[in-house]
């Protein structure tokens, strides 16, 4: 435990938390007038809307419950966030003092760790992955840590967006038992579940200075509703509860989380994940054959990095087509990322890289013409 309270800013140990009416008091009083809410549901006032005029429970002791026994961790090591992004933030927040402390990132990697951490001012330190594997390079990531003490939180991505591979257990391992006491291991298992390999989470009660964030994002259909995971050493929970937003999740959310991972939701979850990994698999493979393709990484995801000759102009063609893929060629060379969608949505995708492989090269732009030898 002292090994996580030597970390986090001070001041936030100082300070006095909010406490939102929620949370103070009797919760189950007849009548609750101590929150400025209005009596009335909101308009048209139909029955999908009960509860809507009150406050939400900001941590649901159902949804813990179940995120316990799913995880096989106590309630006191999980924590709720209005989707893993803002789990992101609140760690930034907790840990890095702006001016200050830093985090360590892996790239190429999601984006907003380091977004996060610009919001909050911290400082941002990079080590980047293995470029033949993509896999950590775990000497270089302690010799940063051991460069700059102000690395307080390292980010790990695994499944790694967009490289779409799992990062070697025992490196993640390796990393958090030498960083024990001088930085918090954040390992971002958004897409684990489309691995087939099991979460670091266990590893918690070995390793009180990891964390792993997960989410129903992406592998429980709730983008739109906002769910993300906390797992962690009941000091780090403590430390996020002390930070929260007064309310991170609504009331609709509370009741599409809690159908989503009852039991029924849980098997409907992962009958779609094999049906992605069964169509990720299919796709790779078809895209592998395409001459439009220069190669298809291996995927532990729901979504499958390529390089192609024109990044660009695959993308514009593909959007041409009504088919949008995301461009990643500012981060890997060539790189373009395509998510798995539905057989359909994917034959079309394949149609349509069929007809673009069969265009040949790309026209030149009509404004070049005789401008520059650059064409
Ligand atoms: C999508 C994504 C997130 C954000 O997830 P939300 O729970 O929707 O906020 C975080 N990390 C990675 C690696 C992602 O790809």
């Amino acid at each position: 435990m002292e090994d996580i309270v030597a970390l986090v800013r001070p001041e936030i140990y100082a300070m006095r938390p909010y406490t939102s009416a929620r949370v103070e008091g009797d919760q189950s009083a007849r009548i609750c007038l101590d929150a400025n809410e209005n009596p009335y549901p909101p308009f048209p006032g139909g029955p999908e809307q009960e509860g809507l005029n009150r406050y939400p429970d900001p941590q649901p002791a159902s949804l813990l419950g179940r995120f316990a026994d799913i995880h096989r961790l106590p309630i006191e090591q999980i924590f709720l966030s209005r989707g893993a992004d803002e789990s992101i933030d609140l760690l930034v927040r907790g840990f890095c003092a702006a001016g200050r402390d830093a985090i360590l990132i892996t790239p190429p990697t999601f984006v907003m760790y380091e977004t996060a951490a610009e919001i909050q001012g911290a400082r941002v330190c990079r080590v980047p992955l293995n470029p033949g594997s993509f896999q950590l390079d775990v000497d270089a990531v302690l010799a940063a840590c051991d460069a700059d003490p102000g690395i307080k939180l390292v980010f790990v991505c695994s499944p790694n967006n967009p490289t779409s591979n799992v990062m070697e257990r025992a490196s993640v391992l390796r990393l958090a038992a030498e960083l024990r006491g001088r930085a918090m291991v954040v390992v971002d298992e958004l897409y684990v579940d489309y691995s087939g390999q099991p979460s670091l989470a266990r590893e918690i009660a070995g390793q009180p200075n990891l964390v792993v964030v997960r989410s129903l994002s992406k592998e429980y259909s709730l983008a739109g509703e906002r769910c993300g995971i906390t797992l962690g050493h009941p000091e780090l929970i403590g430390v996020l509860r002390r930070i929260m937003p007064p309310y991170p999740l609504t009331v609709t959310a509370i009741r599409a989380i809690g159908a989503a991972i009852s039991p029924a939701g849980i098997a409907y979850g992962h009958r779609n994940i094999a049906r992605i990994v069964a169509e990720r698999d299919r796709v790779r493979e078809a895209l592998s054959q395409s001459p439009a393709v220069i190669e298809v990484f291996p995927s532990d995801a729901n979504f499958l990095l390529l390089r192609t000759e024109d990044p660009r102009r695959l993308c514009a063609a593909m959007a041409e087509q009504g088919i949008k893929l995301r461009d990643r060629s500012s981060l890997i060379d060539g790189a373009v990322r395509v998510s798995i969608g539905t057989p359909s949505e994917n034959d079309e995708l394949l149609q349509a890289v069929k007809l673009y492989a069969s265009s040949g090269p790309s026209p030149v732009p009509i404004r070049h013409r005789g401008m520059s030898s650059d064409t």
